[in-house]
């Protein structure tokens, strides 16, 4: 075991606030747990609104003095946390696929991609330009220039615990905030193991702070404190309207990054190969949990047999297990509540006349009986009046539904009240066109399916959420515009 192992895992953690590690207020901790085996793996002091505020007070005080420092200088204490997350990147994976379930080669491929989003916007951070507009009148000269809008508060979510974190923290930090971050109680000890390598890599105390515990009690306190001026959210749609409503109190500026419904829409004219493994490799990522994993395959009448038949092979193939197991593809989910929730999801569609062509059950003999494993699932049959169509499933189910015509499909996939990823398959150019610009999507990816890369702004529309998060888009939100009217 490494040094940041060791110090994050079966022991008790500590806050990161105003440059000190500190307990919470109260005095308490809470348990983070394995999802594959239930054992306790580490615990993380029990913070609440007091905490937050601390923590807030530290990002104030700071703020001064990190928005004032050159980019370049606020881009070399970046460049040295990526640079740290490389480093460690094998202790890290550890840490995250012991708390959140994940295999560990899914892990160590977040790591990389945590680091990466911190690489990209050391980069930027040196970009903040503004620009010169020409005036109304002969001696009138205009001025734009983009500031950081304050403190930053980031509300991260359970499914990537480094990637999260790191992509809303990196560009707030390059924008010049100071940040106040709290990350899901199922996962805050990724979070922990980061800012402990932030630290490390010389960010002035206060600059960022960790609170974990009570996420009520702490999201109420960043939004009614003024001294907030940006609240940045990933997780469930349903959250992400109590902040919306309760931000109107201060008009805080939002990102939302909420729930989705993505389709993946297979045409006869595809490669049915690239399709299916394309599919295997978004659907049971992360075992289905993820917000832009695909929801409902839509595929074409013609070929929905030969691709069932296909998908079904592979997916039986996929190992499950503790992440931690060389060979296993796929880990538990996150807890109790997200599996019950996917196995109501699938005795909906059975009742309504679905099919079950593989798994379509929660796994409890030897050895997942410990943990909250479902079993990698094809669904056939599915009609839209079953709720899994319309509900995000965020779990190993893959309910597949065929169409027969382009605008149907559109139509029906363009009715749902969420907008953030579509996946669409085919190889005639018209068609990809009328597609991706038709889709009703934040992100539509033709003839693959993964999306998140740190230049791209990742985010969706509707009730899928606002602002973008990833590229120069992404760092937008952590700046605000200064009109400047010069008469000479
Ligand atoms: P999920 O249902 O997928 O767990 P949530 O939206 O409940 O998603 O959680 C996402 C993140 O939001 C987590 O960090 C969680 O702790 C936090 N959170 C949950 N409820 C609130 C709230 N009322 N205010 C602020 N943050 C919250």
């Amino acid at each position: 075991m490494g040094e940041l192992t060791s110090a994050v895992l079966g022991g008790e953690s500590r806050m990161w606030i105003g440059g000190r590690w500190v307990e919470a207020v109260s005095g308490e901790f809470v348990d983070v747990t394995d999802p594959a085996t239930g054992e306790v793996v580490g615990r993380v002091p029990k913070g609440g609104g007091k905490d937050a505020a601390r923590a807030i007070d530290a990002a104030f005080s700071a703020f001064p003095g990190w928005s004032r420092r050159t980019g370049a200088e606020r881009a070399s204490v970046l460049k040295r946390w990526a640079e740290a997350i490389r480093n460690h990147r094998q202790e890290i994976s550890r840490i995250l696929t012991l708390e959140q379930g994940k295999p560990l080669a899914e892990s160590l491929e977040e790591a990389d991609g945590a680091a990466d989003f911190v690489e990209w916007y050391a980069e930027e951070a040196k970009r903040i330009c503004g620009e010169t507009l020409p005036g109304s009148r002969g001696n009138q000269r205009i001025l734009v220039i983009r500031q950081p809008v304050g403190v930053a508060a980031l509300i991260t979510p359970w499914n990537y615990p480094a990637t999260m974190v790191t992509r809303k923290m990196a560009a707030a930090l390059a924008a010049g905030c100071t940040v106040v971050l709290k990350p899901a109680s199922q996962t805050p000890l990724t979070a922990v193991a980061l800012l402990k390598l932030l630290e490390e890599a010389g960010l002035p105390p206060g600059a960022a702070n960790l609170v974990t515990g009570e996420a009520g009690a702490i999201g109420r306190e960043m939004m009614a404190d003024p001294r907030v001026r940006k609240v940045s959210f990933t997780g469930s749609t349903e959250t992400g309207k109590k902040l919306i409503r309760a931000s109107a109190e201060r008009v805080k500026r939002l990102s939302l990054e909420l729930g989705g419904n993505a389709p993946l829409i297979v045409f006869p004219d595809s490669d049915l190969e690239r399709a299916v493994e394309a599919t295997i490799g978004n659907k049971f990522e992360n075992a289905g949990q993820m917000c832009n994993g695909i929801n409902v395959l839509y595929v074409h009448e013609s070929i929905v047999d030969r691709f069932s038949e296909r998908l079904v092979s592979r997916v039986q193939s996929l190992r499950v297990g503790r992440g931690t197991e060389p060979g296993v593809r796929m880990g538990p989910l996150i807890d109790e509540r997200n599996l019950r929730k996917v196995e109501a999801l699938v005795e909906d569609a059975v009742r309504k006349g679905a099919r079950v062509l593989t798994g379509g059950c929660r796994l409890t003999g030897e050895p997942h009986r410990s943990g909250t494993f479902y079993a990698p699932t094809v669904i056939g049959d599915v009609t839209l009046e079953m709720r899994l169509v319309h509900e995000e499933i965020f779990g190993p189910v893959a309910p597949v539904v065929p169409f027969r015509e382009e605008g149907e499909v559109l139509a029906r996939v363009n009715a749902t009240p969420y907008g953030l990823a579509a996946y669409v398959f085919t190889r005639d150019v018209g068609r990809v066109f009328r597609m991706a610009e038709n889709l009703e999507f934040g992100m539509v990816a033709v003839n693959g399916t993964s999306l998140s890369v740190p230049q791209a702004p990742f985010g969706g529309i509707k009730e899928s959420g606002q602002g973008r998060e990833g590229g120069r888009h992404g760092m937008e939100e952590f700046l605000h515009l200064k009109y400047i009217s010069l008469n000479l």
